[in-house]
């Protein structure tokens, strides 16, 4: 079987590990049976705008990536990729970020609400039950502006607020957003864009997935077909993690392919 892993940063994030070297991501990839890897490190364009994080070096980690493509050629298909933050907010800048390189995967995520500190920075425990709903429907609200802009080719852990609320040990009922969720769905197939299946919070052992499986059941049930999975290991060891995990998740849900990369065009894969 095919095993994918469309979501790893390394040391070119702000978040990376030190070691964690387009080079090493590859080696560690063959290491535990993948075969198609996309290296998606962080360019959170309002942080970059706001100078909040350390602009993306662009340049040195392309270099870094088409070096590792070549040096593993024919052994595993190498995805040079980004993961664009918080597009929305700067499209111009966002797009201008965009059209530096030849992205072959790119991953559209949301961190923030415009003008709110990055999800896990907000204090739930603290909070009500219904000001954590307003604040989820005005992530969805945002995310289904995120998702109209061009060049992303998969929506990157649609409920990462709901691993911070989980944290906080809220309890969460995803059903009094199903219209808006479903909305966002619509606008995916539409515009012919994947959903990610992020399996970090598997194996950081929260027992739950992003989104979760009752999520991915209803994206299915809207006619939703189009999935990637990622770790987003952000060091070597992490590379490849739960993604058989994530597999098990996506038949329970029904699905029996997943999308993946080869040269910057999307092939579908049995997983069953
Ligand atoms: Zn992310
Ligand atoms: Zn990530």
């Amino acid at each position: 079987m095919i095993i994918c892993d469309l979501h790893t940063h390394t040391r070119f994030s702000f978040d990376g590990a030190k070691d964690s070297t387009p080079e090493a991501l590859c080696r560690r990839a063959l290491e535990v049976g993948i075969t198609h890897l996309a290296i998606t490190d962080h360019c959170d364009i309002n942080g970059e705008v706001e100078g909040i994080y350390t602009p993306y070096a662009a340049d040195e980690a392309w270099e870094a990536m088409s070096a590792a493509k070549e040096k593993f050629k024919g052994r595993l298909h190498l995805s040079r990729g980004i993961e664009l933050g918080n597009a929305h907010q700067y499209p111009n800048e966002a797009k201008a970020a965009l059209l530096r390189h030849p992205y072959e995967f790119v991953i559209g995520s949301l961190h923030n609400l415009t003008g709110v500190p990055d999800f896990c920075m907000l204090r739930y425990e603290m909070m009500t039950d219904a000001h954590i709903h307003s604040l989820f429907d005005r992530m969805l609200d945002e995310t289904l502006q995120l998702v109209s802009f061009d060049g992303l080719h998969t929506l990157g852990h649609l409920t990462y607020m709901h691993r911070y609320i989980s944290l906080a040990q809220k309890p969460f009922d995803f059903k009094p957003h199903y219209d808006k969720i479903v909305g966002i769905y619509k606008s995916l197939i539409t515009r012919d864009m994947a959903l990610e299946l992020n399996v970090s919070t598997l194996w950081k052992g929260l027992g739950i997935s992003m989104p979760t499986l009752e999520l991915l059941k209803l994206y299915r049930d809207q006619g939703g077909r189009l999935i990637t999975v990622g770790s987003d290991a952000h060091s070597p060891e992490n590379v490849g993690k739960c993604i058989r995990k994530g597999y098990a998740l996506l038949r329970t849900a029904g699905f029996s392919e997943v999308a993946v990369m080869e040269d910057g065009q999307r092939t579908a894969v049995s997983i069953i």
